[in-house]
């Protein structure tokens, strides 16, 4: 996950719910792609850490456990570096080029070039974090399917040229709902639109007030249609049935009023996020216990990746170093006129 700073309730059910499911079965990495921010937001790195701070924060109010989980930060682990490096040696560059949301982002973000060789080649980053941990699920939204095929093509390349070293990924859909921010377009922080995770219960209600409804219903007295009411997609999601079933009756008999309905959902998002701000106080108050969490599980993470590049190493035949040193006659079987090397005089030795 790219650190964009405090998350909110679309990444809760856009991704962290099944983050938070998957942990329990089977061995699962989660990390913060920091360099994958720099491919779009290189010019101003200033907030970057407090960023990660608090993304992390809400990973752990979720429910996300370090002890089940390896959650870790990507740019002091290099190999990742190296095996993007790698890959980008065998990576034709038409596929990058037709990597749908390449195309779309360059028209539809216009506040920064973004004719930029990293960002050009994220996709090959992104196959490299994924590769690195021999990764055979991947959870993604719909609009990464196209990332983790592309990430199969290039395992399919690299194994035709160097043979099988990564088992094949394969998206795991989240959930596809999309949820609508305040004004109703898709909830995201860059369109201002969001609601945190770690909001107080009187801001949800406040952006609650302001979020806009079926554009019809101008009157208390007007009915109403929850079917094209972003409200109620919110309600959908976050209220019980006989809530949901309560509403849509109301709403339709202009029983309830807009503002009433707001409430009842308001309600509902507090009950739910009551706990997670519950977790979240701790590690808000004390944020080095995020840093120590993050630092541990880097640690874990390098161990693997050093394992996959040694590997990678070799099915390409480029670990000159480490195949020389296997192969290292000892003293007295070097040829002659060639001494063994001396040990090194250490201090303090007798
Ligand atoms: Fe939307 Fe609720 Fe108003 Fe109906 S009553 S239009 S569902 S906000």
């Amino acid at each position: 996950m790219r650190p964009t700073g405090k998350l909110h309730l679309g990444n809760l059910v856009g991704a962290l719910q099944e983050w938070v499911r998957q942990q329990h079965f089977g061995e699962s990495f989660y990390f913060v792609a920091n360099w994958h921010m720099l491919t779009t937001d290189y010019a101003d790195t200033s907030e970057l850490r407090s960023n990660i701070q608090e993304m992390v924060t809400d990973w752990l109010a979720v429910g996300l456990d370090p002890n089940k989980a390896t959650l870790f930060v990507q740019s002091p682990l290099l190999e990742h570096a190296e095996l993007h490096l790698l890959l980008s040696m065998i990576t034709p560059l038409g596929w990058l080029e037709r990597v749908p949301s390449y195309k779309e982002q360059l028209e539809n973000i216009r506040d920064r070039d973004l004719h930029m060789y990293g960002f050009l080649g994220y996709p090959v980053l992104q196959a490299a974090d994924i590769l690195m941990y021999k990764a055979n699920w991947v959870p993604v939204g719909e609009d990464q399917v196209a990332h983790v095929e592309l990430t199969r093509e290039i395992a399919r390349r690299f194994h035709g040229f160097y043979g099988p070293v990564f088992p094949e990924p394969q998206p795991l859909l989240t959930d596809a709902r999309r949820l609508p921010g305040t004004d109703g377009r898709k909830m995201s922080k860059s369109y201002d639109n969001a609601i945190y995770l770690s909001d107080p219960p009187s801001v949800v209600s406040k952006k609650l007030a302001t979020m806009i409804t079926d554009p019809a219903r101008k009157r208390r007295t007007d009915k109403g249609n929850p079917d094209v009411c972003p409200v109620f997609d919110l309600h959908k999601v976050f209220s019980s049935m006989p809530h949901q079933h309560q509403v849509d009756q109301q709403c339709r008999t202009a029983e309830i009023g807009c503002l009433d309905c707001k409430q009842i959902l308001a309600g509902n998002i507090n009950k739910g996020l009551a706990p997670i701000q519950e977790r979240r106080g701790p590690y808000e108050q004390e944020p080095e216990r995020v840093w120590a969490i993050l630092e541990e599980g880097t640690e874990k993470a390098r161990r693997v990746a050093q394992e996959t590049m040694k590997r990678v190493r070799a099915a390409m035949k480029i670990d000159y170093l480490e195949a020389s040193r296997r192969r290292t006659p000892t003293a007295e079987k070097l040829p002659l006129g060639h001494e063994a090397p001396k040990r090194k005089f250490r201090f303090n030795e007798e």
